[in-house]
């Protein structure tokens, strides 16, 4: 019998609803060549559903996603709906009850990429940035006191537990392994934050005993950004706690070049429940509509999807599809140069997956 994933798709708002078709339709080239079977199952969740009925999602709408295997997402977000209703109507209650603890971004330099660093060639920009995405400095505990008053103060706490650091290392640790420079830098601030920090160090140097063979290093939080500038080759898996990977998972991005390729994942590792894939990009309000965006961060998150669901080949096949339209001078959206449209890519992407 056939391999049969289910699959939730929410292409979401803007580009999210030109980005997702051409997502799948490079998902169902992959899923012939490799004989596996796709089972969509599509939501048109997004701000317009929220103008209509005053919800992201429907009162059910978790439920509904439980029984997907895998969640493809769009983009979330479009202006006047502002982004406490967007995202946590929708992105941030995903990522919490489906216990997504690993917010994963490779940030690789493809040829033909335009990085806004000169002289930089793909080898030299190929690294993971894994961020802790339940807990820490993203925490809803604190509190303003004495509102109003000169003696007004407001506090926010930082949660670090034992699980929640031990969980995300582990899977950092684990990812290095995979890698063949097998190195592993942690993002810390820990001359600054004394606390939580220092934990965060200490949880680190613990997990590393279990690792031999992943050499690892650690920079504070400002010096680790010039780092990414600078010296984008010395990276490989680099972990940050939530606060400190959402940067980084911003900026190793913007480094390795086009908005427009970047993919992410939102991972539950252990599989009990569906782990979800979007590209970098938001909305594009600017361009949405045009069909001139780029698709390549939304197949490039299919690819990863692919790979979580247990589909290595078929995602090495994308990946590869993706490398050579950009190296051999294939057709290419406005962003990185050329003039095609999303579909044009889409369907080259495509055609190149069915080929081999
Ligand atoms: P969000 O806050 O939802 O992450 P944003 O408003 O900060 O999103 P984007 O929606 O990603 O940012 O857009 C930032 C810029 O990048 C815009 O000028 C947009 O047109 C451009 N952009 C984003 N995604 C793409 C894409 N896939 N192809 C081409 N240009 C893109
Ligand atoms: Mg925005």
């Amino acid at each position: 019998m056939a391999r049969r994933h289910r699959i939730a798709v929410i292409p979401g708002d803007g580009i999210g609803k030109e980005t997702v078709p051409e997502g799948l339709r490079v998902l169902d080239a992959a899923a012939r060549r490799f004989g596996f079977e796709l089972d969509l199952a599509h939501y048109d969740w997004s701000c317009e559903t929220y103008a209509q009925t005053g919800r992201m999602m429907p009162e059910d709408g978790l439920d509904r996603l439980r029984e997907s295997d895998s969640i493809f997402l769009g983009a979330v977000g479009w202006p006047g709906v502002p982004d406490h209703v967007s995202l946590w109507g929708l992105l941030i209650p995903i990522r919490r009850v489906f216990d997504q603890y690993v917010n994963l971004r490779p940030c690789r330099l493809l040829p033909g990429a335009r990085t806004p660093l000169a002289d930089r060639t793909p080898a030299e920009i190929d690294f993971y940035v894994v961020r802790e995405n339940t807990e820490g400095e993203y925490s809803s505990s604190g509190g303003r006191m004495f509102a109003g008053t000169e003696r007004e103060f407001v506090t926010q706490d930082a949660v670090f537990t034992r699980v929640g650091v031990d969980r995300v290392l582990k899977y950092a640790f684990d990812l290095a392994m995979t890698r063949p420079r097998k190195k592993l830098t942690s993002a810390t601030k820990s001359n600054g934050i004394t606390f939580t920090m220092p934990y965060w160090d200490e949880r680190f140097a613990e997990m590393a005993k279990r690792y031999p063979e992943v050499k690892t290093d650690q920079f504070h939080i400002d010096i680790l950004c010039a780092h990414f500038v600078q010296h984008p080759d010395w990276f490989d898996v680099v972990v940050g706690s939530n606060l400190f990977g959402d940067i980084l998972s911003d900026l190793g991005p913007a480094v390795a070049g086009s908005i427009g390729i970047a993919p992410s994942a939102n991972i539950n590792p252990e599989k009990k429940h569906p782990s979800m894939f979007e590209p970098v990009h938001g909305s594009a309000p600017d361009i949405a509509g045009k069909w001139i965006c780029n698709p390549i961060g939304q197949i490039w998150s299919g690819a990863m999807m692919l790979e979580h669901l247990g589909e290595k080949d078929a995602a090495d096949a994308i990946l590869k599809a993706i490398e050579d339209l950009l190296a051999e001078g294939g057709p290419r959206t406005r962003d990185m140069g050329g003039n095609a449209g999303t579909v044009d890519v889409g369907k080259a992407l495509a055609e190149a997956v069915a080929r081999g």
